[in-house]
């Protein structure tokens, strides 16, 4: 279990984080009416500063998320970034961060609808290291589960109640002994993983889905097209066929919480040769000297935050 920071954001204060709490009724605890981000902070080499990765982003997404929720709030996405500064200030934490905002209908409301219930913005914040192995090959199946479609809940949000599909997938995986799943859209490609965007590479080529597949349109996702497309490999974004999860050389997850997990199997058949790949290896190398504050033409994707 995972124990929370000291300071929360809740109903527009910080507060000791075990203040914040809501009634049983709440709208978004019992229709899953929430939306929320997830941002890591990372520990600088220098030991005193958080290095928080694509902040104003994440704060753009976690806004976006929240208009599929018809949410009416007095915050905009910069305010939100300036929030989540003020509260890693106050925790001061000096080990890696996970930071959740949450953006939910808050009132005591009966009836599954969203327009005219009052929004609530709550933000906490836990230690966390590996969410899945970085550093050795992960064990992944294709789920029975297909990834919930944007015709039934839109896709690229993150929706609170939208998570049960990633938690049955993942518990299915879970109990026949892999570490994740892959989950297919409702045509049958390939979506993505229970909480994080999926690459292959095939002939040298980098290749994931497009954001028209059912997926999260993922940040991390974005950012490694981005430092591969610099380092000249070449890159795919089109349908993945779940037959070429079977014959690709490389394979890995990504996103906040996993970071860059690499794949070694799929469905018990190896991934290449059953090890790191070398691409996955290279875009590990220049997304965690980035994070971890070292030189890095990227370093206009952190937000630097000095622990006082
Ligand atoms: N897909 C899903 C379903 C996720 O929950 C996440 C984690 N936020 C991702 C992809 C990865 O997105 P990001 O890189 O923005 O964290």
């Amino acid at each position: 279990q995972s124990k929370l920071l000291p300071y929360a954001f809740f109903e527009g204060e910080f507060v000791p984080a075990d203040q914040a709490k809501v009634s049983i009724a709440t709208h978004a605890l019992q229709y899953g009416t929430g939306v929320f981000g997830g941002i890591r902070g990372y520990l600088d080499r220098d030991g005193e500063t958080i290095n928080i990765f694509r902040l104003p982003d994440h704060a753009r997404r976690l806004m976006q998320s929240a208009r599929f929720l018809r949410a009416e709030l007095p915050y905009d996405a910069d305010r939100v970034a300036e929030i989540i500064v003020e509260l890693v200030k106050r925790n001061a934490p000096t080990f890696d961060i996970y930071i959740r905002p949450f953006i939910y209908k808050a009132d005591l409301e009966l009836g599954p609808k969203l327009k005219g219930i009052r929004d609530e913005l709550a933000i906490y914040m836990i230690p966390l290291q590996e969410y899945l192995p970085i550093t050795h090959p992960i064990r992944l199946m294709v789920s029975s589960w297909r990834r919930v479609e944007d015709n039934i809940v839109p896709s690229r949000g993150k929706v609170s109640g939208a998570y049960i599909n990633s938690a049955l997938a993942r518990d299915q995986a879970e109990e026949c002994g892999f570490d994740d799943a892959i989950m297919l859209n409702a045509a049958g490609k390939v979506a993505e993983g229970s909480g994080a965007n999926l690459f292959i590479v095939r002939g040298g080529a980098l290749i994931t889905t497009p954001v028209t597949a059912d997926i999260l349109e993922g940040i991390t996702r974005r950012s490694l097209l981005e430092f591969a497309r610099d380092l000249g490999i070449p890159i795919e974004e089109r349908e993945i066929d779940r037959s070429e999860l079977y014959i690709c050389d490389e394979a890995f997850l990504c996103g906040t919480g996993v970071q860059i997990a690499p794949i070694g199997s799929i469905d018990g058949r190896p991934v290449g040769n059953g090890q790191i790949g070398p691409i996955t290896a290279r875009l590990q190398q220049v997304f965690f000297a980035l994070v971890r504050g070292e030189e890095s033409p990227y370093q206009h994707y952190l937000t630097r935050v000095k622990i006082e």
